[in-house]
């Protein structure tokens, strides 16, 4: 058996986009391992697919734009479709402090040239939006039938997206994040006051979906891979130059890993990133109590 040359553990969306671009900049015997029994099993595997430029600080816009590119030529470079759904995205401020929250992130996407997100009023809730290009991606093979998405343009809602043709028209996903259980901090089980308390909050917002059934065989958790400042640890582990990080993106890594698996790769190969300066993502910034900015939102 011949030795990798880099040893990849996990084989989530991460893993293997760090995996592609290193295979992509000819490195060769990279050996991707997973404790599971096939890939995407993990958070990828339960990931919604979301997509969205609407981030609070610059570096998270910046990652945005960046994977959005290459989710746009996906295809071409990869040989299949990310399943990338440029469709809008929307948030909706339901208090004056969530608005301000908003309005702050807003300012900093249109420094960052995301000149496409901005705020619109929402007549019947006397709130307002900000919105920019974001959509829906594939995250997983095995999931995907189970996503969806609302269009808002046309007021109803749009079919759920689906390769595998076993999404329903009309079907739409409500997700909302808890602390999980307890003492079980990896507990993945669904719980039935869980499904009650998200279906009312659904209810409260969206009237119409009181007309709608859940469908419970098809409701699932997942676990968020929060770091301290909500932003995704890229680089050398601090005191061991040849352990690299990627990973802590804070529910954010399908629509980022595209791009963050290129700047890995950048830095394992070339000692440091070009394509971006991912300075703010480097995993030593928690022990230099320099970490980045908290944004309100998630
Ligand atoms: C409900 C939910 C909704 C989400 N929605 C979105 C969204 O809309 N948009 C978005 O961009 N992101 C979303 N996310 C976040 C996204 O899923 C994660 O950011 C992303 O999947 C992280 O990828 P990963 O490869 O780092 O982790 P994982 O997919 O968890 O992969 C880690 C892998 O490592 C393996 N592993 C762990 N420990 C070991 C070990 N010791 N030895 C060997 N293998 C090991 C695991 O088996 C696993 O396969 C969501 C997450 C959840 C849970």
């Amino acid at each position: 058996m011949r030795p990798a040359s880099v040893v990849i553990v996990g084989a989530g969306v991460m893993g293997a986009s760090v995996a592609y671009h290193l295979a992509a900049r000819g490195w060769r015997d990279v050996l991707l391992v997973d404790r599971s029994d096939g890939p995407g099993r993990g958070s990828t595997g339960a990931a919604t697919g979301g997509f969205r430029a609407q981030y609070g600080t610059a570096i998270n816009v910046r990652l945005s734009l960046f994977a959005r590119e290459k989710f746009l030529r996906f295809r071409d470079e990869i040989g299949v479709a990310p399943g990338y759904l440029p469709a809008g995205y929307l948030w909706l401020a339901g208090t004056r402090a969530e608005l301000d929250i908003l309005r702050a992130a807003l300012e900093v996407q249109q420094a960052e040239g995301l000149h496409e997100a901005t705020e619109v009023s929402v007549e019947d809730s006397g709130c307002a939006a900000s919105r920019c290009s974001g959509g829906v991606a594939d995250r997983s093979h095995r999931a995907a039938p189970r996503r969806g998405r609302i269009d808002c343009r046309r007021r109803k809602f749009a079919r759920a997206h689906s390769d595998r043709g076993r999404a329903r028209d009309g079907r739409v996903l409500v997700l909302w994040p808890t602390p999980g259980v307890t003492g079980k901090p990896f507990d993945i089980s669904v719980d039935r006051e869980w499904i009650d308390t998200v279906t009312a909050m659904a209810h409260r917002r969206v009237p119409i979906l009181h007309h709608v059934a859940i469908d419970a065989a098809c409701c699932r958790a997942g676990l968020y891979e929060m770091s301290p400042d909500r932003h995704a640890l890229l680089g050398p582990a601090p005191g061991c130059d040849n352990f690299f990080l990627i990973n802590g993106s804070s529910g954010h890594g399908v629509m980022h890993a595209p791009a963050l698996g290129q700047l890995l790769a950048e830095i394992m190969s070339d000692g440091a990133a070009s394509s971006l300066d991912v300075g703010a993502l480097r995993p030593s910034r928690f022990a230099e109590g320099r970490p980045n900015p908290v944004s309100g939102l998630l």
